[in-house]
């Protein structure tokens, strides 16, 4: 299975509270851990600064699940790009979209709502209950995930009602978090995972690592991927599967666009 990383790679470069946990950038971090958790996973990573965002045609369609990291920069993200990964979802490719990846704006475009929640940056203890215990994601797992420093995300956490939910947050602050949630777009399954600001080993922790080992495998997909799927096909009546005669009038020229006169 061929997993892709993908980091903004910014803040590492930049903050040197980040750096000193994530040197090599977090996604390296991913990727090596799940190297380590999972011998199955052919991981790699791209970053924004690469040319296409390090997510040419040829590693999109390369890669069955794509991870998504990113905080600061998602207008940086060109359309071109945002539309690749999206019929690619469509088509069949799993995305896993972290933390701040909320508001990036291939998760915005898959859910169509404002993606947005509350936040606050205290270095709080986080408990995620798991809520479905018979869930892949969930698998070795155990009863919870305790992290003894996160920044908070509250609800209401504005997305579409998750087809299925995995984890739900407590704060030591008081509020709570739908923090693992399942949806399907098209062919394409798409899982968010809260944990991960970058000023904590969010990464380093192995609990952490296994949720998104089994999330790749959750996300990739079982069926064929059928590419183009996004778009409308034409049908011309010459090659209808029963013999039909043309009647009435077309909007349409005969290659199928639109324009021009009315027939
Ligand atoms: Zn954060």
């Amino acid at each position: 299975m061929n997993v892709t990383i993908w980091n903004e790679f910014r803040h590492e470069k930049q903050n040197e509270l980040v750096r000193s946990i994530y040197p090599d950038g977090i996604h390296s971090a991913i990727a090596q851990g799940l190297r380590d958790l999972d011998s199955g996973l052919d991981v790699r990573t791209a970053t924004l600064d690469e040319a296409e965002h390090g997510l040419s045609e040829a590693v999109v369609e390369s890669t069955d699940v794509l991870f998504w990291w990113g905080h600061a920069h998602h207008e940086a993200v060109s359309e071109p790009v945002v539309e690749r990964v999206h019929n690619a979802v469509l088509a069949g490719m799993g995305l896993v979209v972290l933390h701040s990846g909320h508001f990036s704006r291939i998760f915005r475009r898959l859910m169509g709502t404002a993606c947005s929640l509350r936040w606050r940056e205290a270095g709080e203890r986080e408990r995620l209950w798991v809520v479905n215990p018979g869930h892949p994601i969930a698998r070795g797992i155990g009863p919870f995930i305790e992290l003894p420093n996160t920044e908070m995300y509250g609800e209401p956490f504005i997305v579409p009602t998750p087809e299925e939910e995995v984890f739900i947050s407590w704060f030591e602050g008081g509020e709570v978090f739908r923090s693992g949630c399942c949806w399907r777009r098209g062919n394409g399954k798409v899982f968010y995972f809260r944990p991960g600001h970058e000023t904590y080993p969010i990464y380093h922790n192995r609990q952490v690592l296994q949720v998104l080992a089994n999330a790749a495998h959750w996300a990739a997909p079982h069926g064929e991927r059928v590419s183009g799927i996004h778009k409308a096909q034409n049908v011309p009546a010459e090659q209808a599967r029963e013999k039909i005669v043309r009647k009435g009038g077309s909007v349409h020229q005969p290659d199928g666009s639109l324009g021009g006169a009315m027939q």
